[in-house]
């Protein structure tokens, strides 16, 4: 029970890696706040699941990419339970093409839900942790904001915006007992990555050390290493959860 008594608000868990994350911080004690955007069936089930065996968890719909949306999480979930110690944020989606054919739109949503996200609620949520004089803070980032992807400009330009937030955040908030570090993973098997053609999946795979993709489960494991006291002198960090498909 690495987490026990914890409030955590992961967003965008009604699936995939978000889905993981949620599962894996109650079964580690935490009190899991989770968000959705627009997948109401999923989020009700799993607050079932995540419930069933004396869990304390609930689902909000809230947009990870709007600031009104966030502050109003924040505020339920503090009458809810009075306390958040641990955020991570998570929400993401992808929009490729190459940048010749890359609409406008298609940059700013991108954008909008993955990086701007991360500003939303990390800002939404200081207050609280300020006065608790703690917290950590996740960020879901990817190994394509190290290294870039063709085809995924937006993408690479908001996953690496992530990275320079965390470390940015970290050195804001270290004296105040807040961390914050970010996890890039790599190619996760999850709805998200269903959408590639077999070929280019194949080429994923092989590039791949462990020669396998990675569970929304081997990034949740990452979550509750940098959510608990495991990691109480880590701040600032990224953490490649990628088979080795990186190694700097
Ligand atoms: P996924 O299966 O597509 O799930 C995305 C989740 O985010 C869904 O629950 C979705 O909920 C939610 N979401 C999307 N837009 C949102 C918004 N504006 N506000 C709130 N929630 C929103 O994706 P995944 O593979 O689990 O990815 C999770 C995170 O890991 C993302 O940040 C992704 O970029 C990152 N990541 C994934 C991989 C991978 O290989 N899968 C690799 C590196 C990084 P609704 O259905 O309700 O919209």
């Amino acid at each position: 029970m690495l987490l026990k008594g914890k409030v955590a608000i992961i967003t965008g868990a009604s699936r995939g890696i978000g889905k993981a994350i949620a599962k894996s911080f109650i079964a580690q004690g935490a009190i899991v706040a989770f968000t959705y955007r627009s997948s109401e069936e999923k989020a009700k089930e799993l607050e079932k699941e995540l419930t069933s065996n004396g869990g304390v968890a609930k689902g909000f719909k809230s947009d990870a990419s709007k600031m009104d949306e966030t502050e109003l999480l924040i505020k339920e979930v503090l009458e809810e339970y009075n306390a958040i110690d641990i955020v991570v944020n998570n929400a993401g989606i992808t929009n490729d093409t190459l940048l010749m054919r890359m609409s406008e739109e298609q940059w700013d949503s991108v954008i909008n839900v993955n990086l701007k996200s991360c500003f939303n609620l990390t800002k939404s949520v200081l207050r609280t942790m300020l006065k608790a004089r703690s917290g950590s803070i996740i960020n879901i980032s990817s190994v394509v904001g190290v290294q870039g992807n063709a085809g995924q400009a937006n993408y690479a330009a908001s996953k690496a915006g992530i990275l320079g937030f965390t470390k940015s955040v970290a050195l804001e908030l270290g004296s105040r007992n807040i961390r914050c570090n970010a996890i890039a993973p790599g190619f996760i098997e999850t709805e998200m990555t269903s959408k590639l053609d077999e070929k280019t999946v194949q080429g994923w795979r092989d590039a791949i050390p462990l020669k396998r993709g990675g569970t929304p489960e081997d990034v949740a494991n990452a979550c509750i290493f940098l959510a608990s006291d495991l990691s109480s002198y880590v701040t600032g960090q990224t953490l490649n959860v990628c088979g080795g498909m990186i190694t700097a």
